[in-house]
C-alpha cells in the first residue's frame, strides 16, 4: 500500500522513533502519546484490520512483542493496557493494523 503511513515507516521510507524490529513486526513510539509509555506494535506487512489479521501467525508475534516491551519498559508488574481500535466507531484512524501499548500511569475505564 504505497499511501499507507505505517507501510512507509516499516519500509524506512518515513521516519519514526523505532523501538524494536524483529521478525515480521516493529514497534515505534506513538507521535501523540496518551501515556508515559505509548508504543505501537505494527506488522511490517500491510494488514488493514483484525478481520484481515485473524488466522495469520502475525497476531501472535504482535502480542508477543507487546508483552516483551511491557517487561522491558518496567510495566509488567504495575500493569498496562493493550488496545486495537477497529474501524470507524472503534476509533481506528490508520488503516494498517497496530496494537497500542499504554502504561506508566493509572488508566481509567470505561474508554471515551
Ligand atoms: P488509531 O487511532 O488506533 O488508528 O491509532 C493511530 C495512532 O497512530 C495514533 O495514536 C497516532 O497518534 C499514531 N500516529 C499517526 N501517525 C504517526 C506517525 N507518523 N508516527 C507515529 N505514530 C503515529
Ligand atoms: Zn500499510
Amino acid at each position: 500500500m504505497n499511501d499507507c503511513i505505517f507501510c512507509k515507516i516499516a519500509s524506512g521510507e518515513m521516519e519514526a522513533k523505532l523501538v524494536k524490529k524483529e521478525g515480521n513486526c516493529l514497534a515505534i513510539e506513538d507521535i501523540n502519546p496518551q501515556a508515559p509509555v505509548h508504543l505501537l506494535i505494527i506488522p511490517a506487512e500491510h494488514i488493514q484490520d483484525m478481520s484481515e489479521a485473524v488466522g495469520k501467525g502475525v497476531l501472535e508475534e504482535v502480542f508477543a512483542m507487546a508483552v516483551l516491551l511491557a517487561e522491558e519498559k518496567g510495566l509488567a508488574e504495575r500493569g498496562y493496557r493493550l488496545v486495537i481500535n477497529c474501524g470507524e466507531e472503534g476509533g481506528q484512524t490508520v488503516p494498517h493494523l497496530h496494537l497500542h501499548l499504554l502504561g506508566g500511569r493509572p488508566l481509567t475505564w470505561p474508554p471515551g
